[in-house]
């Protein structure tokens, strides 16, 4: 995929800013990407752009080996490279809302037994996605067991870097709601958990397998 390796360009999403609506709004989503996105691919190909050996690097390769990245550079790669695949990761786990909106098939069997059932899962993500203290992201992912888990990242760290394999992501930096929920984070997951892409993590989930 192009928006893996320099020069990373702007994703598109694959389907219109109010789409979302009216759990996202409009203009929540065109602020977040073509603002705030738009500034991480601005700022990841700066930083990268004296650097010909990085730049044959996959973007996960770099976070995922973070910590052997050239210290002068190290910093502005974990930030704006986090930002540019949190958020896209974030963009693609969201579609068009639906009242119900659940996993199916293999992954929501997983589910089931891992957490005990889809509404206890909802629960533990929540928690976890109230409790992150200041900025960041919490995700479903499969750990290097195999087994699904709930785990959280700070600023634009990512799961990458723990080993983790990511299936899903929520945005919890106050950006990503203050425009549709003042700071109610709470209403923000609430409303998020009909816009989730469950077809895009059950593919990532089988993929990983
Ligand atoms: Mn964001």
């Amino acid at each position: 995929m192009s928006q893996n390796y320099y020069k990373f360009d702007l994703i598109s999403l694959p389907y219109e800013y109010d789409a979302l609506e009216p759990y996202i709004s409009g203009e929540t989503m065109r602020v977040h990407h073509e603002r705030l996105l738009k500034g991480y691919v601005e700022r990841l190909n700066l930083s990268l752009e004296n650097r010909p050996r990085l730049q044959k690097l996959a973007l996960e390769e770099m976070l995922e080996h973070a910590c052997s990245l050239p210290a002068c550079v190290k910093n502005r790669i974990v930030r704006n490279g986090g930002g540019v695949y949190n958020h896209n990761f974030f963009f693609s786990s969201l579609r068009p809302g639906a009242d119900e909106n659940r996993p199916v098939g293999p992954l929501a069997s997983e589910i089931d037994r891992a957490f005990g059932s889809f509404s206890k899962f909802k629960g533990v993500f929540k928690e976890n996605a109230m409790s992150v203290f200041g900025s960041g992201y919490v995700w479903l992912v499969k750990d290097s067991g195999g087994c699904l888990c709930v785990v959280q990242t700070r600023d634009q760290d990512t799961p990458l870097a723990s080993g983790y394999s990511p299936l899903l992501n929520i945005d919890v930096w106050e950006h990503a709601y203050f425009l549709d929920c003042l700071d109610q984070r709470a209403e923000y997951i609430d409303r998020w958990f009909h816009v989730v892409n469950w077809d895009r993590a059950a593919e990532l989930f089988l993929m990983q397998a």
